[in-house]
């Protein structure tokens, strides 16, 4: 089958490489039907995550068709329509139990990580009864896609522990599509501000069409001084950092108002200044989260019901053999205006 394989910093390539098989009991063999690229390929492909090897098939988001199955997975069979979540859980250990399945002691992200990954015709998906998710029917596959990782992240490590509420004032540092994912969700609670940071205008004009209520360039414009003008001088209930960089976790902490959240979604590899100075006495709270996708059952459910519509953060369409093609755009979403691309075998 083909992949697409990690060779090291710099490198990747589309190879040939044997069909997965079953390795436990509670494995499948799902046939990708679509798959994407996320943010974090490129951080792997920067050489930023050592924990994943050269000779690595990447990729850990996407939706396919079950092609075999363990002997000991009892919830789905050959046939069946699948979204594969990010993270793999087993339902047992002690996180798992908590719901903390980002931090499954046989689980976790894996996928694309320390195991092969969904860029390819086949992946094998260990504890498959608790990793996968039945696709309703008449589903649209594509939108689907964006419930492996992105909206799931948004809405745990963004929208729930920046702990949003009805007519709070949010402000998202970020319209990559992290930033945009957890716009769309934030929308379940009604604030009666969400106000869209970045550099780049098309994203923020994005921002606009997903209904963010205000946004602010903050390489042309002050942001500071503009969410202050936009919330009577004291800042924000909430603010999601979703870029991770530490002048954008910077900006978050001069945005929260006294009693507000800072919700940290980005991925950060480098230390980052925290104005204890400043924040000491403004009871604030910080929280970092690592997606559990724990509320991928509610996401399924909520774009079943058409409250919730992840398609239009899609922006382009490759086929497995051009993936090149799609890590070329992606990587350049500057130029290319690219949110998510989705790739079919
Ligand atoms: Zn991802
Ligand atoms: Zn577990």
């Amino acid at each position: 089958m083909k992949a697409l394989v990690y060779r090291g910093p710099g490198f990747k390539a589309l190879e040939d490489r044997p069909k997965p098989i079953l390795q436990t009991a509670g494995d499948a063999i799902v046939k990708i039907t679509k798959t994407t690229i996320c943010g974090t390929d490129l951080h792997i492909l920067k050489g930023d995550v050592p924990t994943c090897v050269p000779g690595r098939i990447l990729g850990h988001e996407g939706v396919g068709i079950v092609d075999s199955i363990g002997a000991g997975c009892t919830r789905f069979r050959p046939g069946d329509r699948v979204l594969i979540s990010c993270i793999s859980s087993c339902g047992k250990c002690d996180y798992c139990r908590r719901g903390m399945y980002s931090h499954c002691e046989s689980g976790g992200w894996i996928l694309g990580n320390t195991i092969d990954g969904t860029q390819a015709e086949y992946v094998r998906i260990p504890h498959a009864d608790t990793s996968l998710y039945r696709l309703p029917e008449g589903a649209d596959e594509e939108a689907l896609v964006m419930l492996s990782d992105i909206l799931p992240t948004g809405y745990e490590c963004g929208v729930l522990n920046g702990k949003i509420v009805p007519g709070a004032t949010v402000a998202i540092v970020g319209a990559g599509p992290i930033g945009l994912a957890t716009l769309l969700t934030a929308q379940f609670y009604s604030p009666s501000r969400t106000i869209l940071i970045d550099l780049d205008d098309n994203r923020l004009e994005v921002a606009r069409r997903f209904g963010a209520t205000d946004t602010i360039n903050s390489g042309t414009q002050d942001a500071v001084a503009q969410v202050m003008a936009l919330t009577g001088g004291v800042g924000v209930d909430t603010v999601v950092e979703a870029v991770g960089v530490p002048a954008t976790f910077e900006l978050c902490q001069a945005l929260v108002a006294p009693g507000g959240t800072i919700a940290n979604v980005g991925v950060h590899g480098c230390k980052a200044d925290l104005h204890l100075e400043q924040l000491w006495s403004r009871n604030i709270t910080i929280t970092t989260r690592l997606v559990d996708t724990a509320a991928t059952g509610m996401l399924l459910r909520a774009v079943n019901a058409k409250s919730l519509d992840p398609a239009p953060l899609i922006t382009h369409r490759f086929t497995l053999d051009r993936i090149l093609d799609a890590y070329d755009t992606f990587g350049r979403a500057a130029e290319t205006q690219a949110l998510k691309v989705i790739v079919s075998p």
